[in-house]
């Protein structure tokens, strides 16, 4: 999508930090991070939110997805410690950019319950 953010991240158009690349999913330094490591992690495809992906396909990209964001945070040494991985969802979740992505957040000990 022309004016979705993480859609022009995806494709190189908006510079970001990544971390690891495959042919459908990303994983880049958050703008603000909450924590030392704080990586988003999305599908390169455009979907809006988790609400979103329900057809089989979805389902499957978004099981190569967690494996994906898994694999990135056994790169960043974030294992042993632990951390959180969280995709906020609609207005209550707190979601503000329409584009399907998991915060991978670790590096401190992160608080229970949320805000
Ligand atoms: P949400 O609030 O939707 O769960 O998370 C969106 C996240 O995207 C926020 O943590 C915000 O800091 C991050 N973000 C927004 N715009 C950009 C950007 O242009 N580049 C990067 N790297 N992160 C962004
Ligand atoms: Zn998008």
């Amino acid at each position: 999508m022309a004016d979705c953010i993480f859609c022009r991240i995806a494709t190189g158009e908006i510079p970001a930090t990544i971390v690891r690349r495959t042919p459908e999913a990303v994983a880049f330094r958050d703008l603000t991070p909450q924590a030392p490591a704080h990586v988003l992690i999305i599908p390169t495809r455009h979907l809006a939110a988790v609400r979103d992906a329900r057809e089989p396909a979805d389902q499957a990209e978004l099981g190569r997805l967690l494996q994906f964001a898994a694999e990135v945070a056994t790169e960043l040494g974030l294992d042993e410690g632990g951390y959180r991985l969280v995709a906020n969802t609609g207005k209550n979740g707190g979601q503000s950019v329409f584009h399907l992505h998991f915060h991978l957040l670790g590096g401190r000990p992160l608080g229970w319950p949320p805000g």
